[in-house]
């Protein structure tokens, strides 16, 4: 019995349904990941995954098998590989947005017309988005965080599978399959190191997670985006261990977004709540001082510099810039989304733009209507300056907190902008 396994983001061996069931029901598996040109994904995503890719060809490879890389559509392709192998079925991981949901279903009707049989897996949130739902199951999906996670944390989502021990492939595969390529830092390798390196934090982690410059969240978003780490693995990981709580309720937060958008597919251009007022200015001049970290506010502009030098931002930060450009500067949600979208390492459609509709207030957030204030977030979140110094270096000499209002200075700061004007 030969199975295919078409990878898609759960670019890891350890706690992956689809792997472990086709590893449990073939005696040869073929590990499938096809580059598709039709994904939008920006460099900074792009050059992660192939270092995903290149850690996961090494651990199928300690286990007897290889990774079959080859270019197309995504459907096409598995079945043609499918049909080449003999294959009886091939397993996908499920997945939520509009273009992951399209992908599955031409893929189902691909196999459909081969005689091929396809099985879905959960494994891209804890809890499968649609497994808890209000209303003792026979509502649509949870709009509000805080029943969802009382939900969630009554679920069964903590028995882990561990990573196949051994893989065979089918023999004679062709060599144009398979690709090269120099050792990663991207991919399960890393990302399990990052984990395990991370977990003496846990305990600090809530009272040390806003502290912007101090930077003790756990960075693992990029490897979660990519399935490079199993959420539930993770979760399952630390529950129990002290301080465990708030850092699993930011997972929870990861599978309410997705959950969210399974129910509502047009997230990233409609504004989910019906109700919500849109009158937003058409200000691209400012748009892009934004986008370019050039806004006159010093913790905004840390922020959008972080984001463009290394492909992430603080949570805070996200928080703080988006509020300002949606709810100072009147700008569209979508063109902050879109910007943030293309730069993330760890951007995805579900927690990307779920969290941009809560800042801007077309979304999830119970008081809509909140505002933050980028000056008394600076100086509460990062009090002596030094997150602003680290990425503003106009503003690199400027002593503790008077970083954060460089206006009541003295000497205004060369080569520093003033504020823009509201
Ligand atoms: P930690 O604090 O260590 O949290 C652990 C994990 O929990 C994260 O890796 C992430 O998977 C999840 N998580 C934490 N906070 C949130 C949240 N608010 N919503 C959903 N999941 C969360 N996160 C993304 O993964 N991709 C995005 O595209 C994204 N865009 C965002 C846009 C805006 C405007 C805002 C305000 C937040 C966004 N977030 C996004 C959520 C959050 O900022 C990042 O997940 C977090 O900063 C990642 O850093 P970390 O791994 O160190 O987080």
């Amino acid at each position: 019995k030969v199975a295919v396994v078409l990878f898609t983001r759960d670019l890891r061996v350890h706690d992956n349904p689809a792997l472990s069931a086709a590893a449990r029901a073939a005696e040869r598996v073929v590990p499938l990941f096809v580059h598709d040109p039709a994904l939008p994904a920006g460099d900074n995503r792009r050059r992660f995954l192939l270092e995903c890719l290149t850690d996961l060809k090494a651990s199928l490879r300690q286990r007897g098998a290889d990774l079959v890389e080859l270019r197309g559509d995504p459907a096409t392709e598995a079945v043609r590989v499918a049909k080449a192998v003999g294959a009886e079925g091939i397993g996908v991981a499920a997945d939520v947005s509009g273009y992951a949901r399209d992908r599955e279903r031409r893929l189902e009707r691909a196999c459909a017309d081969e005689r091929i049989a396809l099985k879905t897996f959960p494994g891209v949130t804890v809890v499968p988005p649609g497994a808890v739902r209000p209303g003792s199951g026979g509502g649509e999906h949870y709009k509000v965080f805080t029943p969802y996670w009382r939900a969630w944390q009554a679920q069964r989502w903590r028995d882990v599978e561990g990573a196949p021990r051994k893989l065979r492939l089918p023999d004679d595969l062709p060599a144009s399959w398979f690709k090269d390529r120099p050792a990663p830092t991207g991919g399960e390798s890393a990302a399990r190191r990052r984990l395990t390196a991370w977990l003496p934090q846990l305990e600090g982690y809530e009272d040390n997670h806003d502290a912007m410059a101090a930077d003790k969240t756990s960075r693992l978003s990029p490897y979660l985006h990519f399935g490079c780490l199993s959420p539930r693995e993770v979760a399952a990981r630390v529950d129990g261990h002290p301080g465990a709580e708030p850092f699993v309720r930011q997972l929870c937060w990861r599978d309410f977004y997705h959950q969210v958008l399974f129910a509502f597919p047009d997230l990233r251009r409609k504004a989910y709540r019906a109700s919500a007022e849109e009158h937003w200015r058409d200000e691209s001049d400012a748009l892009q001082a934004w986008r370019e970290g050039h806004t006159g506010v010093p913790i905004v502009d840390a922020g959008m510099r972080q984001l463009l030098a290394e492909g992430w931002m603080h949570n805070r930060a996200r928080l703080i810039t988006a509020s300002y450009l949606t709810k100072h500067l009147n700008v569209d949600w979508r063109a902050g989304g879109d910007h943030f979208f293309d730069l993330l390492l760890d951007g995805d459609v579900a927690n990307n733009y779920g969290n941009w509709q809560w800042v801007a207030g077309t979304g999830n957030d119970t008081k809509p209507y909140r505002r933050f204030n980028p000056i008394r977030q600076a100086h509460r979140f990062d009090p002596v300056g030094d997150y602003v110094r680290r990425y503003v270096p106009e503003l690199a000499d400027v002593e503790g907190k008077a970083v954060h209002e460089p206006w009541n200075l003295p000497e205004p700061p060369p080569g520093y902008p003033a504020p823009l004007k509201l």
